[in-house]
């Protein structure tokens, strides 16, 4: 699942997005809700990004702040060569054609008064793609191409399954020929054996249509097979990225390492040690000083309390935000 070229579709630099929290009458803000503390990255075209972490991180904050549906407080989205936190609303209108988005809630994200054929066509003719006389027969196309009956064009989404609403949700998402898909949660609320189908659809037109993804996650196991690398993040912050074997096999940073344990291996000689966290993710209105991680982690020092680590770079592009790894690539396992 490498990627086919080197220069990135996206780049993400320092995207923050935070929240206020406002109280009494006059809604006076008295804190600020760090749902994205800075995050970087940048997405290859063909490649597949996951960003996974417990629930309250910061992802779906994280994917809807790049595709500009809320609006980051600073930080650049460079797409297509144009910081999208930069475009006027025309030119926004204009770029979404290329960055779709599917939503974990298949049903709530489709309009129960359209048919099959509304929602998928609907936008391929707002956008040009293709005249009214001919929508049909490319919506008719783009039902097969994920698994769906052409004959499902003139039905509801209330006639439909789950999984085959996820399935109209991709088809919407792939009707304008985009480069860039976020799935927030895509598979989360479906049954484990449709997961498996929905993920085979995605990476089948993904090879077809050249897309990338930014695959959001709160499960580690449904990503691996997905993901050319994968970013773990807590609250608000990247604290590991790595290519997604590296980062199963020999996972760096002390919550990666506790994430990883709890996720079945089908090999029992492989399976490891489950290491429990003590606590809970802490709030995100006023977060742990220093390392976000360190009231959670069983190695933290000292200095852990006080300041930010810097991220480190391991090679292979392996990078962790942890002050284990400031002048040592030697891997530290907690837990043992
Ligand atoms: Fe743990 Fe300190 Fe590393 Fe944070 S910086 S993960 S608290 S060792």
């Amino acid at each position: 699942m490498n990627a086919i070229a080197s220069e990135p579709l996206l780049k993400v630099r320092e995207l923050k997005k935070g929240f206020p929290v406002t109280k009494g009458i006059f809604r006076r803000q008295v804190g600020l809700v760090k749902a994205v503390d800075g995050v970087s990255f940048d997405l290859l075209p063909g490649e597949t990004i996951s960003l996974v972490g417990e629930s309250g991180c910061g992802k779906t904050t994280t994917g809807r702040a790049i595709l500009q549906l809320i609006k980051p407080n600073s930080g650049e989205v460079q797409f297509r060569g144009k910081d999208l936190t930069k475009l006027d609303a025309n030119e926004l209108r204009e770029m979404r054609r290329h960055m779709q988005i599917i939503f974990q809630d298949p049903f709530s994200s489709l309009n129960p008064r359209q048919t099959v054929g509304e929602i998928i066509g609907g936008p391929m003719i707002l956008h040009g793609i293709c005249e009214a006389g001919e929508v049909d027969d490319q919506v008719r196309d783009l039902l097969l191409k994920v698994g769906l009956q052409p004959s499902y064009i003139s039905r509801y989404p209330h006639e439909f399954s789950g999984g085959q609403r996820q399935r109209i949700g991709i088809a919407r998402a792939i009707a304008l020929r985009p480069d860039f898909i976020v799935c927030d949660e895509a598979v989360s609320a479906l049954d484990v054996s449709v997961q498996a189908q929905i993920i085979n659809l995605l990476l089948d037109l993904k090879d077809e249509f050249g897309l990338s993804y930014l695959f959001i996650a709160h499960d580690l196991s449904v990503v691996r097979h997905i993901s050319d690398r994968i970013a773990v993040m807590y609250l608000g912050r990247i604290v590991e990225f790595a290519e997604s074997d590296a980062l199963f096999e020999k996972p760096f940073h002390p919550y990666t390492q506790a994430l990883l344990s709890a996720v079945p291996h089908a090999n029992p000689a492989k399976r490891k040690k489950r290491i429990i966290l003590p606590g809970d993710v802490p709030s995100p209105i006023n977060p742990p000083s220093g390392c976000h991680f360190h009231t959670r982690c069983p190695v933290a020092e000292p200095r852990c309390r006080t300041e930010s680590p810097e991220v480190h770079d391991l090679g292979n592009g392996h990078r962790v935000q942890c002050h284990l790894y400031e002048n040592n690539t030697e891997l530290v396992q907690i837990g043992q």
